[in-house]
């Protein structure tokens, strides 16, 4: 499903052909050759810890998490999933790595699951607030509790304007809404971060950089002191960052929003150490971010060529998509390919035609 219920929407363009390239020079730089395992820390910058933790998912089965000194204290930012997986890694790291030592505080970069799953579980262990963004904070409780808009029944009908069969969309409608599986509870009240706000952690400043279009309001942490950058989903250095269009704005423009976002985040320094959630810690930042632009570029021009007749969204599937795509990943490339096909359609290079039934579909202008 989409990320409106799963929240776990991070990469679906990764198997298309702009990621299938040779490595070269503009690649990411690892600092390390190998992940962390789970249940241990290692340390990757003064006072910053790294941990892993599983997804369950065959396209992506970790996140990355990170722990901040604080005198005898840390903070958490980001928490994996809400599952007892998860929780016993946790538990292993309480023993092990940060045994005797107390959270006090849990930043979280977004909503979806697999960042926030444990929110709820953490805060009450340790007695601490959650530091968000409003719009994370209130998008977690409305996907949650499935209100207003965030019913997945206005994401069917959203896909089936748009052209996605009878069938796929009855498969969808018999899965749950998987946050409320993964995320269980959540806190009530929050801490909020805005854009730009500087949160100290033991003696660093962490500046907030806002960034939109792949979730509400998602915060990336930056300290110019250690030149490192928290990027959550932001910037990730093997696969691209889902960006979709939702049912709470089925006209909205997400695409512009990212490409706006990154040239904020490409404005740090080009040897910034990056923190992603999925893949290993690199530098490399500006090209990195320069790579992702040119994908969807790449995936941009391939639409209005192949928009010359007029296409449903669904019809653009396999243009964006070359493999088969399961239920679950066919949601998140419906929002995915209409936020492609909205930027065309803001840039005055596709139109939108609305026929009689009501079935939308986009022709090059
Ligand atoms: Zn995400």
């Amino acid at each position: 499903m989409t990320s409106m219920q799963s929240g776990t929407n991070t990469a679906t363009m990764a198997g298309s052909s702009g990621e299938k390239r040779p490595a070269s020079d503009n690649s990411p730089r690892y600092i390390v050759d190998k992940a962390v395992a789970p249940g241990l820390t290692q340390e990757v910058a003064p006072g910053v810890h790294w941990l892993r933790m599983p997804l369950p998912f065959p396209a992506l089965d970790h996140i990355n998490l990170w722990l901040l000194d604080e005198g005898d204290d840390f903070v958490i930012v980001d928490t994996g999933m809400g599952d007892d997986q998860t929780k016993a890694i946790w538990n292993q790291i309480f023993s092990g790595p940060m045994a005797g030592r107390h959270a006090n505080r849990v930043i979280c970069t977004h909503y979806h699951n697999d960042h926030a799953g444990l929110v709820g579980w953490l805060t009450e262990r340790f007695n601490v607030e959650l530091w968000m963004s409003q719009g994370e904070f209130y998008a977690s409780h409305s996907v949650y509790s499935e209100v207003a808009s965030h019913q997945p029944s206005r994401m069917y009908d959203m896909y089936r304007v748009n052209g996605l069969s009878d069938t796929i969309l009855e498969q969808m409608l018999e899965r749950r809404n998987s946050y409320r599986v993964n995320v269980r509870h959540f806190p009530p009240s929050f801490r909020r971060l805005l854009d730009g706000d500087t949160v100290r952690v033991g003696g660093n400043d962490w500046k907030i950089i806002a960034g939109y279009g792949h979730s509400p309001e998602h915060s990336a942490l930056y300290c110019e002191e250690l030149g490192v950058l928290i990027a959550g989903d932001m910037v990730l250095p093997r696969i691209t960052t889902n960006v979709s269009v939702q049912a709470t704005e089925p006209n909205g423009n997400p695409l512009d929003l990212w490409f706006r976002s990154l040239e904020r985040h490409a404005q740090l320094p080009p040897e910034t150490l990056v923190l992603p959630s999925h893949g290993l810690p690199f530098r490399g930042l500006r090209d990195r971010l320069a790579f992702i632009r040119k994908h969807h570029e790449e995936r941009l021009e391939e639409l209005v060529a192949f928009c010359s007749t007029p296409k449903t969204t669904a019809q653009v599937l396999p243009t964006l998509f070359h493999r088969e795509l399961d239920v679950h990943q066919t949601g998140i490339a419906m929002g995915e390919a209409l936020a492609h096909l909205h930027y065309l359609m803001y840039e005055g290079r596709l139109r939108r035609e609305v026929d009689r039934e009501g079935f939308i579909r986009f022709v090059a202008a």
